[in-house]
């Protein structure tokens, strides 16, 4: 059957020619581990380190923090851990972490790395339990910074990544104006993550909380496939590695076409992972970046993804 064919597929992430691509999970606390593992995840795409931080009337303290990033560095000890700064704000609101003002249009507020910018303490305290918790673990610890704009806001999350004494500072890229300036940011970071929930909903102004807009949302939109193509280029012009941790990598097709567009990793829901590791075992690199071409000359989202799939004759 399709589903023993797809879990016959093991070990590492690699196209059917043998590139590799790393294939990670994301995760949002420790019970999210257990599935990462039993799904074969070589490591942490995505913590979203919010969720430690919800529901609370104070910011956790540093020890806490430090056991909670610890316990995740751990469960990969062969891997790498990409570690998300808080993205407060929007769609996640904290009690403690206010914007300056009342925002009629929260997404387009003060969140993620602006939130920093208003409490620099904050997030001085988690740089420096992110630090003290890579101490003594095998794991590869990276750092990146949520809703990042422009390479001025770069420089500042990675000057403060260097001054904390971690080894690595990256960037989510989920703001158009990141993508289009993404080699300029390139030059102040070690790493991309493009982050295409958020990237959708910025680039077609449709609110990701707001199912009537769906078809805008489509990760197969023409528009947001040449935002990738933009920023995986500028990163590998750079020689940064540029990683895709939205819900789009969790579709093996699409999955397929975001390498054929060169991405370097795919991070993704834990149960995704094994149809995507098949997927990518059944195409070469060559049809990948076929499919990419494809899909990117089409006109609608419907298009790109059956132009992505006429170029991919393993996933027929
Ligand atoms: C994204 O925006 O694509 C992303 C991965 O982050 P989140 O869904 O947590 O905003
Ligand atoms: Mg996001």
């Amino acid at each position: 059957s399709r589903q023993a064919a797809i879990a016959a597929v093991r070990g590492p992430g690699r196209t059917k020619d043998g590139h590799r691509v790393p294939l990670l999970a994301n995760v949002g606390g420790p019970g999210d581990l257990d599935p990462a593992l039993a799904n074969g995840a070589e490591g942490v795409g995505l913590y979203r380190t919010e969720f430690l931080f919800l529901d609370r009337a104070q910011a956790p303290s540093i020890e806490e923090q430090e056991d909670a990033y610890r316990a995740v560095l751990e469960a990969f000890p062969a891997g790498k851990v990409v570690v998300r700064t808080l993205d407060a704000g929007a769609d996640k609101p904290l009690a403690f972490l206010k914007p300056s003002a009342p925002e009629p249009n929260p997404a387009l507020g003060e969140r993620g790395l602006r939130m920093f910018r208003l409490h620099p303490e904050v997030m001085a305290v988690q740089l420096a339990a992110l630090a003290a918790a890579a101490q003594g673990v095998d794991a590869e610890l990276q750092v990146m910074a949520p809703m990042v704009a422009t390479a001025e806001e770069a420089r500042w999350f990675a000057g403060a990544c260097r001054a904390a004494g971690l080894p690595s500072a990256g960037v989510m890229i989920e703001v158009p104006a990141a993508a289009l300036r993404a080699d300029r940011i390139a030059q102040e970071v070690d790493f991309f993550s493009i982050g295409t929930n958020d990237l959708s909903q910025y680039t077609f102004a449709a609110d990701r909380q707001v199912g009537a807009l769906a078809g805008l949302q489509d990760p197969w939109q023409p528009a947001l496939l040449d935002l990738v193509a933009a920023t995986a280029t500028a990163a590998s012009d750079n020689g940064r590695p540029c990683g895709v941790c939205g819900e789009s990598a969790a579709d093996p097709v699409l999955a397929c076409v975001l390498v054929g567009l060169g991405v370097s990793t795919l991070s993704m829901s834990a149960t995704a992972l094994p149809a995507v590791r098949a997927a990518l075992a059944l195409s070469t690199l060559d049809e990948c970046g076929r499919a990419a071409h494809a899909a990117r000359g089409q006109a609608t989202a419907r298009h790109a993804r059956a132009a992505a799939r006429s170029n991919l004759p393993g996933l027929a």
